[in-house]
């Protein structure tokens, strides 16, 4: 290997375990969920899912958790979700 690309590869291993360099810009993904596989998008900081909870509640336990699993590398936009507002209220009542 060229000798510069050693140090690029010493770079992007150093990369590698700092994912908070990466903001996720947009992303398609398939999401095996318990009772089913569901399609999750983000685009623009705005997640979405094929899912019934999704449609209603404007979030779901897959977007959230490809949040949880994604954190470092999204957006502050990108990281809100209106099922964090149900759980905090769940939490303190
Ligand atoms: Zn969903």
């Amino acid at each position: 290997m060229h000798s510069s690309m050693v140090g690029k590869v010493e770079k992007a291993m150093r990369y590698a375990h700092e994912s908070d360099r990466v903001k996720i810009g947009r992303l398609d993904a398939s999401f095996t969920g318990d009772n089913g596989s569901h399609t999750v998008s983000l685009d623009a900081d705005q997640w979405h899912c094929d899912c019934h909870l999704f449609e209603s509640a404007g979030g779901c336990s897959h977007t959230l958790a490809m949040q949880k699993i994604l954190d470092s590398m999204l957006s502050d936009a990108a990281k809100e979700t209106p099922l964090y507002g149900h759980v905090e209220v769940g939490v303190s009542a």
